[in-house]
């Protein structure tokens, strides 16, 4: 089966979060099953600037108003189509922010632009090469089914991806006429949002198949609470609604070879996690190694709960433990967390801004990795986490729910607990999740079976990858049934 993977971020050559390091992810996962996926990425200055020896294959002349190639380059097993549209994508800042970090104010127009070209490959093919299939994520690769529907790969199946429903590409209503789609799709039936366009709507309407990345998320935003507007439109669609939950890339995340960590180690040889522990005290200013590390690597936002957190910093400390944060986001929470860490020096340190190599080291130094979400469609902290033995304390929702056993009494004496589960997400019970992580803390016989544990639980790609290669078995049995 041949694939066309769409997204805005792939891992290694861009990332911004979760929907990179799947993306990036999936073609070598899938491979194993007879999937050969290509994937069709933006061409921003970062990623031009490490594509070795790219090879032109197709010119768009006026792709939305830009000029525009899609350039194919093989890296480690992969096959990467890179849409080079200077006008749209040679920039400062990030995938879809300015230096300042405001959004692009054509944002609309880049992210036609990647669906748009993605039709034509699924319609023209390239080099050849035609998709059976095509996966898009997120709203930045939405509009690929509109598209799609309207020209002559009208009977190739579509999946949509929804890594995070919260995000959905809404612009006024004055964008439409640029799109290049007939005016009949500004309905209710397509992109039509309460008067303005949403490119994730228009792919949740036109899919053959939509996923997201946890079954529990999958149900929650059905529900009004989880659902961001748009559970109507996901209820109508229930039949198509599929959740898969994420796995890892278990060779860019192995405590046994990691080369960004201060000290290799395994689950029989835990001992040797010891000077990544003390690499994490050194580089966030902690006075001593006692006391459990609790590490956050994460956006920080009202979804991710991080003032939930930072309500709770100096609670931490009073019962022992220390506390370790690696991300960026709202100022207000960055401020919060920055002033927790000045009054609390040595025991609580806050790295702001984004480091991959240091959350590699926050997963081998620490203890435990917080996941204090509101919603979390899968959330892959957590599962790294296991991996490293850095045990988790999660909100039950989402991905989290599907993806940690929690350590209750039943669980620890059939030995399949690998972390801590707490709800609602509120001070008191986050607090109350600490509790119960510091008191096994304390048993090293206990923590070390926790940590075991999680070492064990199959956090690969196989079951997730087996998943999506049938469904696209299935949508291309339908078609052939129904063409
Ligand atoms: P989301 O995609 O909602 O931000 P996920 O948990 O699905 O959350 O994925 C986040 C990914 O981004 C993980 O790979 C995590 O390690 C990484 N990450 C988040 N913040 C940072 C940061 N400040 N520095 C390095 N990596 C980060």
């Amino acid at each position: 089966m041949k694939v066309l993977s769409v997204a805005s971020e792939v891992y290694p050559l861009i990332k911004t979060g979760g929907l990179a390091d799947v993306a990036g992810a999936l073609p070598s996962a899938l491979a194993a099953h007879a999937v050969e996926m290509q994937v069709l990425l933006p061409g921003y200055k970062q990623v031009m600037a490490k594509l070795p020896n790219p090879v032109r294959l197709l010119e768009f002349d006026d792709l939305l108003g830009a000029q525009a190639a899609v350039l194919a380059c093989r890296m480690d097993g992969v096959q990467y189509l890179v849409l080079d549209a200077p006008s749209l994508f040679d920039r400062d800042g990030g995938p879809y922010t300015d230096a300042a970090g405001a959004d692009h104010p054509d944002n609309w127009k880049r992210f036609a632009a990647l669906s748009r070209a993605a039709a034509t490959i699924a319609e023209d093919g390239i080099d050849g090469w035609i998709p059976d299939i095509v996966h898009a994520h997120d709203w930045q690769a939405g509009l690929t089914p509109a598209y799609m529907k309207h020209g002559k790969a009208v009977a190739t199946p579509t999946v949509m991806t929804v890594h995070n429903l919260a995000f959905q590409g809404q612009f006024g209503p004055d964008i439409f006429p640029d799109l290049g789609l007939p005016q009949s799709d500004f309905a209710m039936t397509g992109l039509e949002y309460y008067g303005d366009v949403s490119f994730l709507k228009g792919g949740l309407q036109m899919a053959s198949a939509i996923t997201t990345v946890s079954p529990t998320y999958a149900q929650e935003i059905r529900t009004p609470d989880f659902g961001m507007g748009l559970d109507g439109l996901i209820n109508a669609r229930a039949d198509a609604l599929h959740g898969i939950v994420n796995g890892i890339d278990t060779k860019v995340w192995d405590p046994g070879t990691d080369t960004m960590i201060a000290a290799n180690y395994t689950h029989s040889k835990l001992k040797k996690r010891q000077p990544n522990r003390e690499a994490l005290a050194e580089r966030f200013g902690f006075a001593d190694t006692d006391g459990p590390v609790f590490t956050v690597v994460s956006r920080l936002t009202w979804q991710k709960g991080i003032d939930v957190l930072a309500e709770i910093v100096d609670d931490i400390v009073a019962m022992g433990g220390k506390l370790a944060v690696l991300g960026s986001g709202d100022q207000a929470l960055e401020s919060a967390l920055q002033a927790a860490a000045d009054r609390q020096h040595g025991h609580v340190g806050l790295v702001i801004g984004y480091d991959e190599a240091l959350s590699h080291l926050m997963q081998a130094g620490g203890d435990v990795i917080l996941v204090p979400s509101r919603f979390e469609p899968c959330g892959l902290t957590q599962l790294y986490g296991l991996r490293y033995g850095n045990v988790p304390v999660v909100a039950r929702t989402g991905g989290l729910a599907d993806t940690i056993i929690d350590a209750n009494e039943a669980a620890i004496a059939a030995r399949v607990a690998t972390g801590f589960q707490f709800g609602p997400v509120t001070p008191d019970a986050l607090r109350e999740a600490l509790r119960r992580a510091i008191r096994s803390f304390a048993d090293p016989k206990v923590w070390a079976r926790l940590q075991n544990q999680g070492m064990n639980a199959d956090v690969s790609w196989d079951r997730s990858a087996l998943r999506y290669a049938s469904l696209y078995a299935e949508l291309l049995a339908s078609k052939s049934e129904n063409p």
